[in-house]
Order: structure tokens, then C-alpha cells, then sequence
């Protein structure tokens, strides 16, 4: 499947049944003629997200706009056999939103409603296609805040950041998406409708059904609206830049700098590498070229005093591990100008080359034995990689490049890597995934990290939620089929 071509077709004989036109008519019973997408050139538009170059064609793409459409629409693909992909904006990293068997799509991008903001509670009912930073927008609006900032925040939207536990830089302070989320209202794959959990923030009543389906990629439910907790503003904010002439000491920082100060909203770690792609298609500033990695720190308090010692103890600290002059930003444009070539490392990476993102995650004590996998692994590959992400929560990705390597050189050199670098990540107690989730092309890792025992259980889960397997097929599970 990996670097499949622009048309490629998975190789698997389905076990689903295809859109027919009967499926069709019914389809287009209950739901308005403009949320029923047949052309090839629209149909197309849903083929591919932004993992890798992969791309599966649907049969058809529906867009459904209320709960109840959503209800229909599974119920009639469930009576059939036809397998459903959900999809929110399609900037996934692990081919979750592509439609490998063919089949409906069914993109949530007119469930775009936010229900409520309510002060009092101290909560935000949003369905899932409203825009990340729409829902930060409206809250802030408020006097309020919703802390989870994936760098795709401008356009992804909160049912994809739920179904993949969505995080971003001030994780390290608030924690994922699933640290947020307080109930859901949900669509089986029967078309039947499930609630979980409420405004409550304190709940213990059974099983925590909002906690699995949180994180489960769209394989057990389709999610269409979310309670969200809300917080206070987190006050005044500082930059900090801390230049570092070698990788490995700029990650053997990360655990004492983490340890300094509660005020410390976001640690990141962008390598020279990384930097410079940035460069090759937008300006960035000159205090962040020349070093070979660079943290970015972010402060927060009410409290400008505060603020400033804060910063100056974790300067002392930075300086102690090697850091160069660190510098700081206070004004609101200046902290922007600075996090935002940070935000744009994806994009640019993915604009330079086709590339293998490695999403690896592990103590944040073993950030340096990390880092040094990486830059060997590749060597030992003969293949080009940058590390940059998440510092403080021990999440970095590690991006391997194609260049202008041909398919098959690139597609075993970038597998072979891939293996390497896991099991390296797996031995010091990491993760093969610490955000953008199993999707597809992760799967062949799940059972390595989890153990069998625990995918049996996920496999039982699977079968009760989505007794026919039509949910979301090829995805997290190794070798789901439709039963
Ligand atoms: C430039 C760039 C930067 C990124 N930065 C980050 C980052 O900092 N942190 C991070 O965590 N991720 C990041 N991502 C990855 C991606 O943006 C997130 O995973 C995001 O949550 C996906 O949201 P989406 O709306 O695009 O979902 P999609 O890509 O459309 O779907 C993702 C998954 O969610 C499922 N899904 C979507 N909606 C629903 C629903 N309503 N119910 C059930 N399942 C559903 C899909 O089936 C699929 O499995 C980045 C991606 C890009 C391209």
C-alpha cells in the first residue's frame, strides 16, 4: 500500500458489498441532493488526506448536516454491508480517513454547529465538523479558553482530533484533546444513537465509554457532537529561544527544563534541518538560523513578575545544559513571528518531499537516546531525517525523506528504517504513536507495542460496537475484515 500511486486501488479482494444504485437511491432518500457527491472529480477530493502519497477513490461521499442524517445513512450501510469511512478535514498523518475499500465517505463537514458556550458550566457543545480554531475563537470570546493546539488547528476540526486524541505544543501543560472531553453524543454503526458521560466533571457511573471512544479513529462510532471543558485564560504569555550547537544536548535538556517551573506551557524541539526547510519557502527570522536545534519554551501566569523569574530560572537552566544566549519574546507579535515557523515545519516538510513521518514518543527521560536512533537509523539507511514536535511530552517526529530516490529503493530503505527505528523506541519503553494515531500505516506495529492479549480485547471491543466490521475498515486492527 505505501507509495501507492495516484489511482491505486487496495490489492485486497473486499469482503464488502458495493454502492449499488439501489444503495444509492436510498441514500439519496433520505439526504438532500447536495450532500450526495457522485462525480469522480468531487469524489477524488476525498481520496487521499495528508499521509504520505496514498490515495483510495470512494464510491460515493456523503455530507450529512444532523445526527439524524448521520443515523440514516449508517443504518442503510449496515443493512447492506457497505463500508463507511468517516472524515473530518482530512489532515491525518496515518491514513485514517482514507477509504480503502471503496464505499462511502461520510465527511462530517456540515455538522459545523457549536451548540452552546456556557459560561457558568464552565463547557462548549460544539459538533464534530466545527474548525478547531473556530471553537477556540467562539470560547476566547468569552473570556474563556479550549487549550488543545494541534499545529493543523486553522483547519482541522474537533471530530478528528477527537477520534485521534488530537495534541499540540501547551500539551504538556493541559494535556490531550481526551483531557477535555466530558461526554459525546455518538451514531453506532447500526445507525442506532449513543451518549456518554455529560456536564458533569466529576463522573465514575460504569465503564468509561467517552475515554475509548476518544482516540478510537473512527473504527467504533461516528462522533457528532462533544461536551468540551473549558478553562481560564492562562494569562500573560513569554517566548523563550534557546539555541543549541548539537541535537543531543538540546534533548538532554528537555527533562530538567520540564522540571523547573508549573508556568511552563510548551516545550518543543525544531532541529537545523527543520529550520531550514521552514526557510526555503517563507522568511524566518534570523535568531533562529545557525544553531543545530532550537527550544522553543512558552510561559504563562497572571503575574508579569512571575513570568519574569520564571524565565530566569529556566534561562539558568538552559545555560547550565549547554543552551547558547537564550532570548526571550514578550510581545504578542514578536511570540507569534517566532511559534509560527514552528506550526509551519510540517507543511514545509511535506512540500520539499514525499516523506515517511515517524510520530515516535518515549519517556521524556530517554529524549536523547531518541534522537541518536533517529539520526543512526538513518545513516544506516542512507536516507535523509529531521526531528522536530513535542520535546516535553517526549514526542518527536522523526521525518524520513525521499527525495529523489525511485519507488522501490525509497519504499524498502524507508520500511526497513521504520522497523529499525521502532524497535529502538519500543526498547526504552516508548510508542510507535503518540498523536496521529494507528490509522493504516501503523498497524503492523500495534501488536508489538500493545501485546496480543490487549488486541484481542480491542478486537472483542470492535466486534461489539461494529458487529459487521463496516466501520472504518483496514484501520488500527491488523487484518480486520467485514463479518
Ligand atoms: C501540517 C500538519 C500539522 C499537524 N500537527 C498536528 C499536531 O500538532 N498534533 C496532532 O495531534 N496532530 C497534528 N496533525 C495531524 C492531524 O491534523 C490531526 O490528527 C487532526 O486531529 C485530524 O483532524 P481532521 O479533522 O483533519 O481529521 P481526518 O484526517 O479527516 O480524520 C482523522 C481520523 O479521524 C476519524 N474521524 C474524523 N471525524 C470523525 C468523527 N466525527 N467520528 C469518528 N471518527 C472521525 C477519521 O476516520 C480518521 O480516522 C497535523 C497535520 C498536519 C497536516
Amino acid at each position: 500500500v505505501v507509495g501507492a500511486g495516484p489511482d491505486y486501488h487496495s490489492p485486497v479482494p473486499s469482503p464488502y458489498r458495493p454502492v449499488t444504485d439501489g444503495v444509492l437511491s436510498r441514500l439519496r432518500e433520505v439526504l438532500l441532493d447536495e450532500e450526495v457527491l457522485r462525480d469522480e472529480e468531487q469524489r477524488q477530493a476525498y481520496a487521499r488526506d495528508e499521509t504520505e502519497d496514498l490515495r483510495f477513490l470512494p464510491e460515493v461521499v456523503v455530507t450529512p448536516s444532523s445526527t439524524a442524517e448521520v443515523q440514516e445513512v449508517l443504518r442503510i450501510a449496515h443493512e447492506e454491508r457497505v463500508p463507511v469511512t468517516p472524515r473530518g478535514a482530512g489532515t491525518g498523518l496515518s491514513g485514517g480517513a482514507l477509504p480503502t475499500r471503496g464505499g462511502i465517505v461520510l465527511s462530517c463537514e456540515r455538522l459545523n454547529t457549536i451548540r452552546e458556550v456556557d459560561e457558568r458550566d464552565m463547557v462548549a457543545e460544539a459538533e464534530v465538523g466545527v474548525v478547531t480554531d473556530d471553537l477556540r475563537r467562539a470560547v476566547a470570546e468569552r473570556g474563556l479558553f479550549y487549550p488543545p493546539d494541534p499545529s493543523s488547528s486553522d483547519v482541522c476540526t474537533l471530530g478528528g482530533n477527537l477520534a485521534e486524541d488530537a495534541a499540540g505544543p501547551r500539551s504538556l501543560r493541559y494535556g490531550s484533546t481526551r483531557h477535555h472531553v466530558l461526554g459525546l453524543e455518538a451514531v453506532l454503526a447500526d445507525g442506532s444513537l449513543l451518549r456518554t458521560g455529560g456536564r458533569n466533571r466529576k463522573d465514575v457511573a460504569g465503564y468509561d465509554l467517552t475515554q475509548l471512544l476518544v482516540g478510537s479513529e473512527g473504527t467504533l462510532a461516528v462522533i457528532t457532537a462533544a461536551v468540551l471543558r473549558l478553562q481560564p485564560a492562562p494569562g500573560e504569555t513569554l517566548s523563550l529561544l534557546a539555541p543549541f550547537d548539537s541535537l543531543d544536548a538540546a534533548a538532554a535538556a528537555v527533562e530538567a527544563v520540564c522540571r523547573v517551573t508549573p508556568r511552563l506551557l510548551a516545550c518543543e524541539l525544531v532541529e537545523r534541518e527543520a529550520v531550514e526547510t521552514v526557510a526555503r519557502v517563507t522568511p524566518v527570522p534570523d535568531e533562529l538560523r545557525g544553531a543545530e536545534a532550537i527550544l522553543f519554551l512558552e510561559l504563562a501566569s497572571e503575574d508579569e513578575g512571575a513570568l519574569f523569574e520564571a524565565a530566569s530560572a529556566l534561562e539558568a537552566v538552559l545555560r547550565e545544559r549547554g543552551s547558547g544566549e537564550v532570548k526571550a519574546a514578550r510581545q504578542a507579535a514578536d511570540q507569534r513571528r517566532l511559534w509560527e515557523v514552528r506550526r509551519r515545519v510540517g507543511a514545509a516538510v511535506k512540500g520539499r518531499s514525499v516523506y515517511k513521518e515517524c510520530d515516535a514518543t518515549v519517556p521524556r527521560s530517554r529524549l536523547a537516546e531518541l534522537v541518536r536512533a533517529a539520526r543512526e537509523t538513518a545513516a544506516h539507511h542512507d536516507l535523509l531525517a529531521l526531528c522536530y514536535g513535542h520535546a516535553g511530552d517526549g514526542n518527536l517526529h522523526v521525518n524520513l525523506l525521499r527525495g529523489d530516490l525511485d519507488d522501490e529503493t525509497w519504499s524498502d530503505r524507508m520500511a526497513a528504517a521504520e522497523e529499525e527505528l521502532f524497535e529502538r523506541v519500543l526498547a526504552v519503553g516508548g510508542t510507535v504513536t503518540g498523536e496521529h494515531g494507528i490509522g493504516l500505516t501503523q498497524r503492523r506495529f500495534l501488536e508489538r507495542t500493545r501485546g496480543p492479549r490487549a488486541v484481542e480485547i480491542m478486537r472483542g471491543l470492535k466486534g461489539v460496537f461494529d458487529p459487521r466490521g463496516i466501520l472504518n475498515p483496514d484501520k488500527v486492527l491488523p487484518d480486520e475484515v467485514a463479518r
